[in-house]
């Protein structure tokens, strides 16, 4: 079943006219952000609070997730120039925490890992105090791309397992073994670091689903997990097939707290970006 009207407690309303700060600056270090590409519903009060998560290697993606609005396409080489520009947006913006994240690059040798690298190495050198978190693809599972990645040293890495894994076909291209497998081989790289993961509710999954796959993530010893609906980018995208009360998700997050995560956001607007910093400040104990 499709649905389409959304019920109450997701009405939040995109003010292009807020932007306006923040799309002057993006357009000026010709930068890009999921918030746009991926047509997140949180934009206006990301971008009004000066929050973004920066879109690096291009905006095209060489896989073909029917639930994802970034382009699909034949994307550009890497910009040299690029992370310097991320770096300078970082300062300008005075992030003490920033998600970057990239489109997967099946079409680069590494999938893009140097290039993560040089992005932290320049905020590392043009904003010292920041708190780096990046959300990598599965570079096709590379323990070398990895750890190319875990030797810049970023606070956290986010790997999103996105569903359960009987709807994988909406991850064209992916596998969830193999995503499991770069978390836990993150954390094997880098005991340090915190990992991080995230799903989407509302693509058909049931609540059981749910649960086993918090208990992979535990079990691969995944600190932070992020759960928030699913919302369609258009017609033409993987359809909502149920809008997840938010008592739902107060509820997986109590049981996923249990089951230890060490920080759950867990809402209908939840993204794994979404109030980043709150995990930031945990990332430290760990
Ligand atoms: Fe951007 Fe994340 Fe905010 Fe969405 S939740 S607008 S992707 S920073
Ligand atoms: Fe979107 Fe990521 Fe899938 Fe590419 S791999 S289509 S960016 S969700």
């Amino acid at each position: 079943m499709t649905i389409h009207r959304k019920p109450e407690w997701l009405r939040k309303k995109i003010n292009p006219a807020a932007h306006g700060a923040m799309d002057e600056l993006l357009g000026e270090l010709r930068l890009h952000t999921v918030c746009r590409e991926a047509r997140c519903p949180n934009i206006t009060e990301c971008f009004r609070e000066r929050q973004a998560t920066f879109l690096i290697l291009g905006a095209e993606c060489t896989r073909l997730c029917s639930f994802c609005n970034v382009a699909k396409g034949e994307p550009l080489p890497p910009d040299p120039d690029e992370p310097a520009r991320v770096a300078q947006a970082v300062v300008r913006l005075s992030l003490a925490h920033v998600v970057i994240t990239s489109p997967t690059r099946d079409d680069l040798p590494d999938g893009g890992a140097g290039h993560y690298a040089a992005t932290v190495a320049a905020i590392g050198r043009g904003a010292p105090a920041t708190a780096v978190e990046l959300l990598v693809p599965d570079f096709l599972g590379s323990r070398t791309a990895l750890a190319d990645v875990v030797a810049a040293a970023p606070r956290i890495i986010g790997h999103n397992v996105e569903t359960v894994p009987r709807l994988y076909a909406i991850r064209a291209g992916a596998d969830y073994g193999r995503s499991l497998a770069v978390l836990r081989t993150l954390r094997e790289l880098a005991p340090g670091c915190a990992t991080k993961s995230g799903l989407m509710l509302g693509l058909g999954e049931t609540e059981e689903e749910v649960l086993a796959v918090m208990a992979d993530l535990r079990r691969v010893d995944c600190t932070y997990l992020s759960l928030g609906q699913y919302l369609a980018p258009s017609r033409f995208h993987h359809p909502v097939r149920e809008f997840v009360p938010p008592e739902t998700f107060d509820r997986l997050k109590g049981l996923a707290e249990k089951m230890g995560f060490r920080h759950v956001e867990s809402g209908p607007y939840v993204r794994s970006s979404y109030h980043a910093a709150g995990y930031a400040g945990q990332a430290r104990t760990y």
